[in-house]
């Protein structure tokens, strides 16, 4: 019996997209030796998607639906096309044609050599400007330097997962505040990176504003690194011996008790910034404590279509 590969394509607000990428994926995948299902999960969009997607789901049975209450953003998309996918093979891609279908065949081939877990790695970004290349090379130097567990430079949410680990990512990492690019690095088995060029958007807008962006990292680093809650205690030390030295100096040469307005005053700047900037951080980790505490749904699914669960 033929393999089957499960296409994870997050859709949100893309109707001037879809058609393109459902014409470019069908090429591509009508000339593999594997089946193939086109999971679209539509992350609540507002526009036409889902009607376009309605459509093609009812003139090609491999076209399959799930479709959220409301946005739920793309991770957590992600999430339920792992969820609902049954392939033997998963690819999860965006729709905008960022990541090229063609990369596809790569994919298979890797899979058959045995890889269980698929990295795509953009060599180039067209449509990010310098600033958004410049943030994300730093973003993932810094997480990098904070967490055990490695990140693959410039690593996209474009990526590869066989079933057995799709399984692991189905029953154990159910976290609230996720970042899948991060639990599959994070998982283990046979893995590779495969190169590719990411294209410009096809069509539409990007989702994500820098805003976004950010306490998207915020987020990651929370939830891969324990270290800056450790920040408190190197601060305190150096405060500390800080202090000591200020404490000597004024006791051995008993100048600088009228003067020193200055000094007093910028030391009291400096030592409210860190103890406010530690009081941030603590923050970020009881908003997080807080989330998966709540323990609400990732998502809601209010429709399927052409899945075995109809819902
Ligand atoms: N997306 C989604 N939910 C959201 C935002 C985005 O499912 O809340 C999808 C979007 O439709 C696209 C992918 O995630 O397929 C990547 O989004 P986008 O292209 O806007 O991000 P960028 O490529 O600019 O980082
Ligand atoms: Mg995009």
């Amino acid at each position: 019996m033929k393999r089957l590969l499960s296409i994870v394509v997050s859709v949100y607000n893309e109707e001037a997209v879809l058609e393109q990428f459902y014409r470019e994926a069908g090429q591509v995948l009508s000339g593999i030796s594997w089946d193939y299902e086109l999971l679209f999960v539509n992350d609540g969009s507002q526009d036409d998607s889902l009607p376009i997607l309605t459509r093609l789901a009812a003139q090609d049975a491999r076209v399959k639906i799930v479709s959220f209450s409301r946005n739920f953003g793309h991770e957590a998309a992600m999430i339920a096309g792992v969820d609902y996918s049954r392939g033997d093979g998963i690819v999860c891609m965006d729709a905008d044609l960022q990541h090229p279908p063609a990369c596809i065949p790569e994919i298979l081939e890797r899979f058959e050599e045995g890889y269980q877990v698929i990295n795509m790695v953009r060599t180039k970004n067209e449509s990010a400007g310098w600033f958004k290349n410049l943030a994300s090379a730093a973003f993932y130097s810094l997480i990098n330097a904070l967490s055990d567990v490695h990140f693959e430079n410039n690593a996209s949410d474009f990526l590869a997962v066989s079933r057995q680990v799709a399984d692991v990512l189905k029953d154990s990492y159910r976290e609230r505040v996720r970042f899948l690019r991060g639990f599959v690095q994070n998982v283990g088995f046979r893995r590779t990176t495969i190169e590719y060029e990411a294209r410009a958007r096809a069509a539409g807008q990007s989702k994500y504003s820098i805003r976004r962006l950010f306490q998207f990292s915020v987020n990651t680093i929370v939830c891969f690194s324990n270290l800056p809650l450790k920040l408190g205690i190197y601060a305190g030390l150096l405060s500390g011996l800080l202090g000591m030295i200020v404490l000597v100096y004024t006791l051995f040469t008993r100048r600088g008790a009228p003067r020193g307005y200055a000094t007093i005053v910028v030391l009291i700047c400096f030592m409210f910034a860190i103890l406010f900037l530690l009081v941030g951080i603590i923050g970020e980790y009881i908003s997080i404590l807080f989330t998966e505490l709540k323990d609400r749904p990732i998502y809601i699914v209010e429709e399927t279509k052409n899945l075995e669960r109809e819902s």
